[in-house]
């Protein structure tokens, strides 16, 4: 863990959510609010780069292409203990119906 080998290029994202279905950790989530400045109306989704393990399973679940492999990611070269995260606030999304039967 700690290692983040998929980004997404913010421009690129329009928020529409599809990709966070197809991360077994959580990793994808939509930020709480928009960014000052940004084009789409929607928020967009970032990579929690505490929860990505690479397992690229959501490679190719973005019709935007704005999600992409990071061979050597930033994050490798520095504990993230010395550098907390500077990432924005991000929300819960409910991925499973009530009984757990199935996705939401
Ligand atoms: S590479 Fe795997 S863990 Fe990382 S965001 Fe994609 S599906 Fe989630
Ligand atoms: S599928 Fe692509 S456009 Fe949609 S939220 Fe994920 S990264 Fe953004």
């Amino acid at each position: 863990m700690g290692q983040s080998m998929v980004a997404i290029v913010e421009d690129d994202c329009t928020g529409c959510d599809l990709c966070i279905y197809h991360c077994p950790f959580e990793a994808l989530l939509p930020l709480a609010t928009n960014p000052p400045g940004r084009t789409h109306a929607k928020r967009p989704v970032i990579v929690v780069e505490q929860n990505c393990v690479g397992c690229l399973s959501c490679i190719g679940s973005c019709p935007t292409d704005a999600l992409h492999e990071v061979a050597v990611p930033p994050i490798s070269f520095e504990s993230p203990l010395l550098n907390p995260s500077t990432q924005g606030e991000t929300v819960v999304v409910k991925r499973w119906k009530n009984r757990a039967t199935r996705w939401a």
